[in-house]
């Protein structure tokens, strides 16, 4: 299966069911690139290879630590009884408990789970929280489920995963398809199981449950800052600069109105039923009250409509893909006319696609230095839960301004040093924090 945003041909609708060879091998070729286990390895090889990493560790950290597959058996509104598959993968918890999203989506698969789960240890290592990386994932379609569906699977999936979940352990917190009443049903069901109310077992979770200030927006605030830093960098001024968003969700919502506010031009935003263009800049706030009435952006009546390709290779200052993996391949790479690729989601660039970019010159903010704004505030909601000591929303923002633009100013520099892009330094920057603390701490045997 894919998740990518962008099928290869032969695998859509009415396209020829017997290919021809060279059909075929190039079918593969792309399946194997838009595999998000592939194009995570293949950086994470480059890296470690600029690193010089000892091939021991090199070998463990190559591996997730524990990997779980959970049969689902949940009854339907109408009585009949489906079993959904659940997954939840441990990459490390060297640096602290396993941190990670829990993705309600058809396009679930482990090397998904897998790749997002290792990402998520070098993008808490990139910016320097005390946790490792996890990730879950149930394959099923939420907007097809009912509310009361949706919990049962949630509850049967927690209860599938409680000897391994807990505020020291394994983290969890919303991503594609879950949000924070998802996690309120984790929280209320691993609390029932160890028979006391538990707020740190899971972040992005509703402020009356012990969420943090700032969460909501907190992965969006992060792709503006790192924006900003970016545009910075190249000498483009924040006011004026235009802004193509894919993907309308918790992510790109968020960073399209943060930016905005901030005085750039978002011409352009689309979820999975395509987007919406408007060259002298659409209002975020007024999509946004359209998508909190009508689920999607399907039939909305500002601007024109344009598909997700046409989005992505639009001539703009950033481009944000927000929304799934692979949208950015070797097949599209060269349309892309954007300056700046600031990728709110994770793994939006196959490995393949990169040397096109750096050769066109687009500076990349990679996915985890630029998403990494939801786990910090994440660290911040399990500080406070533990702490039983609530911060303001301005000290929430305050302090992950602060990690951001460390975090940035950190890969950048190391890319300049080593003559690296930017992907690379923060690959390199994160194994090589995560490597260091597996040396010290050596092998319990
Ligand atoms: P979400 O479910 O809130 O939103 C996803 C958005 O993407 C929706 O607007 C959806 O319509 C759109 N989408 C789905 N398929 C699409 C397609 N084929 N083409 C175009 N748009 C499509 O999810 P989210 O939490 O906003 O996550 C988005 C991305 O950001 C994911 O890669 C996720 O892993 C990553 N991320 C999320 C967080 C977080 O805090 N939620 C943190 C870091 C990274």
């Amino acid at each position: 299966m894919s998740t990518s945003t962008l099928p290869p041909p032969d695998a859509r609708p009415g396209a020829s069911p017997t290919p021809t060879a060279p059909d075929a091998a190039a079918a593969a070729a792309f399946a194997r690139e838009t595999n998000p286990m592939h194009a995570m390895l293949a950086r994470y090889a480059a890296a470690a290879a600029a690193l010089d990493l000892d091939p021991g560790i090199d070998k463990i950290l190559r591996q997730p630590e524990r990997e779980v597959t959970i049969a689902i058996p949940v009854e339907m509104d109408d009585g009949r009884i489906e079993v959904f598959t659940g997954y939840r993968v441990v990459h490390s918890t060297l640096r602290g408990p396993g941190k990670g999203g829990i993705r309600y989506d058809l396009g679930v698969t482990p090397d998904e789970v897998r790749a997002l789960a290792s990402w998520m240890t070098w993008k808490c290592a990139v910016v320097d929280l005390p946790f490792g990386g996890a990730k879950g994932g149930v394959l099923c379609d939420p907007r097809a489920l009912s509310e009361r569906e949706l919990e049962r699977v949630t509850r049967r999936y927690t209860a599938g995963l409680i000897a391994t979940l807990g505020p020291d352990a394994d983290v969890p917190a919303s991503d594609v398809g879950t949000n924070e009443q998802v996690m309120a049903w984790i929280l209320d069901t691993y609390s029932m199981h160890v028979r006391h109310t538990a707020p740190a077992v899971v972040t992005g979770k509703p402020v009356v449950l012990g969420g943090s200030l700032g969460r909501g927006d907190a992965t969006g605030r992060g792709v503006l800052l790192t924006a900003e830093a970016a545009l910075a960098h190249l000498g483009i001024s924040m006011a004026g600069a235009t802004v193509a968003v894919q993907g309308f969700g918790k992510v790109g919502a968020a960073a399209a109105r943060l930016l905005a506010e901030a005085g750039a031009r978002v011409v352009a935003v689309s979820d999975y039923t395509g987007g919406l263009h408007d060259a002298r800049g659409l209002n975020v706030r007024d999509l946004e009250a359209w998508v909190l009435r009508h689920g999607t952006l399907l039939d909305c009546p500002y601007g024109d409509r344009i598909g997700n390709d046409e989005l992505l290779a639009l001539d703009v200052d950033v481009l944000v893909p927000a929304a799934l993996e692979s949208v950015v391949t070797s097949r599209n790479a060269a349309t892309i006319r954007a300056r700046i690729v600031c990728e709110g989601a994770n793994g939006p660039t196959t490995a393949e696609a990169d040397a096109t970019l750096e050769a066109n010159g687009v500076f990349v903010v990679p996915d985890i230095l630029a998403n990494a704004g939801g786990v910090t505030v994440s660290y911040f909601e399990w500080v406070q839960n533990r702490a039983a000591y609530t911060w303001s929303e301005a000290t929430v923002n305050e302090r992950l301004a602060e990690v951001m633009r460390r975090s940035f100013t950190q890969v950048l520099g190391l890319a300049k040093q080593r003559s690296v892009p930017m992907r690379t330094a923060a690959y390199m920057l994160g194994i090589g924090r995560v490597a260091a603390v597996q040396k010290l701490r050596g092998l319990y045997a």
